[in-house]
């Protein structure tokens, strides 16, 4: 596939040597992918960056949590290539069967939103409500702007955001006994799933969403993926998502993510963002100290650092 070269690729890949938590611990710095202000989507970034060239839409509509990081970086990209962006945002947007976040601290502004406000993207906002409802909100708005307007999947997780990251693995050796990556809209988790099938490499997606039923939204991007790239798509099963981590609920930080957080960053200098990268490395402490990861553990830093910046009323 054709791809409009947005990031600073490879991305670095090194050992932690000074936090030891008594395996070989080593980080994928995709916080470092470079395009406006790094992190995992521009990746998938670069692919959709390609098809829009081709296609020339008359604007990109998404949707997302008002301080989401694809929204930022999507935001930066259309004023590039000189198309709108619009996004259906909400401040929390949640699962209506798993509830409201428990602890709803007041987001006054996100890092991210303030970004992508500048970048010029236009940002919807509604009420805090289910996701299905942002998703309808996503489809009205493009139908108001009409046929041309290209709609980009929550996250970017379209099968092309799939193909970015079952390149991304080559980047990476098949000697790792487990692959730790923050996991949301999934494209991320169902690339590196897809490239590392039938190898000794697990990888193990850390939720940012309290959804057990995530995995089936995942088998579905994989047939979608499968569609058109080819091969079998994976079941719900042959993902391994740990529900643990998310805390009070998507969007608002929990003290474990605080706390492991703050292990990497006293260890090693390394920021995590409070959404997923900090929950994702607060379940792989605790996944470590279960003896579930073996003994050769990366860490898939996915970025999201403007959101250490959001501030809350
Ligand atoms: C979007 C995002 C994720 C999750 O990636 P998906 O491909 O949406 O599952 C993880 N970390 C950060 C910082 C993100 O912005």
């Amino acid at each position: 596939m054709d791809r409009i070269p947005l990031c600073c690729l490879p991305t670095p890949l090194h050992r932690l040597e000074r936090l030891d938590l008594g395996v070989e611990l080593w980080i994928k710095r995709d916080d470092l992918t470079g395009f406006a202000l790094g992190g995992n989507k521009g990746r998938k970034l670069e692919f959709l960056a390609q098809e829009w060239l081709n296609a020339s839409p008359s604007a990109i509509v998404t949707c997302g949590a008002s301080d989401s990081n694809f929204i930022r970086q999507l935001a930066v990209l259309g004023r590039m290539l000189g198309i709108a962006v619009h996004a259906a945002v909400m401040d929390l947007p949640y699962d209506e069967c798993a509830g409201r976040p428990a602890r709803v601290s007041n987001l006054h502004q996100g890092g991210n939103e303030r970004l992508s406000r500048e970048s010029g993207a236009t940002l919807h906002k509604f009420s805090d409500d289910d996701w299905e409802v942002l998703y309808d909100h996503m489809h009205r708005i493009a139908k108001d702007l009409g046929p041309n307007a290209a709609i980009v999947p929550i996250g970017g997780s379209s099968p092309l955001g799939v193909y970015a990251f079952v390149q991304a693995a080559k980047e990476v050796g098949g000697e790792f006994d487990t692959i730790v990556c923050a996991s949301s809209s999934g494209s991320t988790q169902v690339g590196l799933t897809t490239a590392f099938r039938g190898t000794s490499t697990k990888v193990v997606g850390i939720a940012a969403d309290p959804e057990p039923a995530l995995v089936e939204d995942f088998a579905d991007l994989s047939r979608q993926y499968t569609g058109r790239f080819g091969g079998k798509p994976l079941a719900p099963e042959d993902f391994t998502l740990d529900l643990r981590f998310v805390g009070p609920g998507y969007g608002v930080p929990s003290d474990a993510g605080q706390n492991a957080q703050a292990v990497l960053l006293r260890s090693e200098g390394i920021y995590l963002d409070p959404i997923y990268s900090a929950k994702a490395f607060a379940g792989l402490l605790k996944l470590t100290e279960e003896e579930r990861l073996g003994n050769k553990v990366l860490f898939w830093h996915t970025g999201g650092l403007p959101s250490l910046f959001s501030e809350y009323d």
